[in-house]
């Protein structure tokens, strides 16, 4: 056993701030953890959003996709996403170079693929849904259904304890006042209390992050179905500012993401909808911004440093997270291990580094380095347009040898992040498959080198 100093208790009282995935999955394993050891504790979540309106204040800005892992997890907490939240059942993902494209499938052959797409609150701005559509409020409505108290307040500020038995003081609404012996930060990155967190002076450094773009496109069901039937298009253009961009079927809205290496802006934006590939699924080109929901959320490119103290504990998208992919399925990993060093290890500073920080970095920081090396290497196998565009073409006019399988294999792990980044990494960059394509590579580079088409 750990430090045992501060455990949770009969009649304790745990406050959560943020009633996002990370806050409300938080809910769900320590209510859970609290009945498997016979405690009482309270429990409420704090939120500021009403996930029941349209539009971007309402709204956790994401692309929406629930990956297939992540639907296994909720399986094994008995949660399961509403017919009416789902808007789409996504079957393949198209991978586009300049050249070319590659449509992938499930590694499993004959295996349908339970990825799907959702909304963060109830819809894109202008959208009239006549039902509760929000994956975030099915969550939290589930939580709290399962025990937890939601009071739709903005925290303004926590009091650390001045000594390790005092408790945590969390100021909200009002001038209103809850002590809790333990506090969770699940407030994600698009808030001011991140930066409120950063300065409070007991080590927590939050996430550097980037400004990624969103468009919610309103184009109907046909039409969608027309350009991108339950296939999610993603590119990998050689666009300099531009490290991976995504159009994905979200019901009646086609769900345009582009992340840039820094701050995406607008004419970035712009410039990926002009790319001719582009306009050959989207005709309409950059005109589709003058009927658009658009939002520029920011994404996490690092590890946050302490994201923890005696009694609090910061999780999620403002603790340690998953880089570019799955980001609310690594909410529920990160969410997990810190409900259960809570429960199993107390809340102390010292249990959320052993029990929490540690293991979260082991499984997210360390990969996460695999995956910008790989971005990196792809940039570069990218740069040589022939050769990916050879490569590409190898593996689908020879979809049934191996190396089309690694390939299709690879990518497919990679676009929908079902493994991690460093074996995605080995699958793709490995020696025997390199050495398999050396023909088809040199083939490419002379094309390039004599401008052969
Ligand atoms: C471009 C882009 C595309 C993405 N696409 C996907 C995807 O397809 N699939 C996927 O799994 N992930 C995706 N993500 C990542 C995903 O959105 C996040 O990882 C996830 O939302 C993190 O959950 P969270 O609970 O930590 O934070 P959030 O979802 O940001 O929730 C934080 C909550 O805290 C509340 N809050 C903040 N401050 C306070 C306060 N002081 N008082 C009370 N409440 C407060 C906020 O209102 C908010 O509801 C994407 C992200 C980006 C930027």
């Amino acid at each position: 056993m750990l430090n045992n100093r501060i455990p949770l208790r009969n009649g304790s009282k745990i406050a959560i701030i943020g009633g996002g995935p990370a806050g409300s999955f938080f809910a769900n394993f320590a209510l859970r953890l609290a009945r498997k050891m016979g405690l009482e504790v309270s429990i409420t979540i704090f939120e500021t959003r009403n996930f029941t309106r349209a539009g971007r204040s309402a709204c956790n800005m994401s692309v929406g996709v629930l990956a297939e892992r992540l639907r296994e997890r909720l399986d094994q907490e008995d949660i399961q996403v509403p017919p009416r939240c789902i808007q789409t059942e996504i079957e393949r993902y198209s991978f586009f170079t300049q050249d070319d494209h590659l449509q992938l499938h499930h590694p499993e052959p004959g295996h349908k693929p339970r990825i799907v797409t959702v909304f963060r609150g109830a819809g894109p701005v202008h959208s009239h849904y006549t039902e509760d559509i929000s994956f975030d409020n099915f969550l939290l409505r589930l939580v709290e259904r399962r025990g937890a108290r939601v009071i739709p307040q903005e925290v303004k500020d926590v009091i650390l304890p001045s000594h390790i038995q005092a408790r945590t003081q969390v100021l909200y609404g009002d001038g209103e006042e809850l002590p809790a012996d333990l506090v969770v930060g699940a407030f994600g990155l698009n808030t001011p209390t991140i930066e409120h967190f950063g300065k409070k002076g007991f080590g927590y450094v939050p996430p550097r992050t980037i400004k990624s773009c969103i468009l919610d496109v309103p184009l109907g069901k046909e039409a969608i179905a027309a350009t991108c039937n339950k296939t999610i298009h993603v590119f990998a253009l050689g666009m300099k500012e531009i490290e991976f961009a995504s159009i994905t079927p979200r019901g009646d809205y086609l769900t345009i993401a582009v992340v840039g290496r820094r701050d995406i802006n607008i004419s970035q934006v712009k410039e990926f909808l002009s790319h001719p590939v582009v306009v050959k699924i989207l005709p309409q080109g950059p005109e589709v911004l003058k009927n658009c929901c658009i939002c520029f959320p920011k994404i996490s490119v690092s590890t946050p440093f302490q994201p923890y103290s005696d009694r609090l504990v910061i999780i999620g998208d403002a603790g340690v997270s998953r880089s570019y992919k799955n980001g609310i399925e690594s909410a529920f990993v990160v969410a997990k291990l810190a409900a259960q060093t809570a429960f199993r290890e107390g809340v102390s500073k010292e249990a959320f580094e052993r029990g929490y920080y540690k293991p979260a970095r082991k499984i997210f920081a360390r990969d996460n380095l695999y995956g910008k090396l790989m971005f990196r290497t792809f940039d570069l196998v990218a740069s040589q347009r022939r050769v990916l565009t050879e490569r590409l073409e190898y593996a689908r006019v020879h979809r049934e040898r191996w190396i089309a399988h690694r390939i299709n294999e690879g990518l497919w792990n990679l676009v929908t992040g079902d493994a991690p980044y460093k074996e995605v990494f080995f699958e793709l960059f490995n020696l025997r498959l390199q050495i398999s394509l050396l023909s088809v590579t040199l083939y490419g580079l002379i094309k390039q080198k004599f401008g052969i088409k």
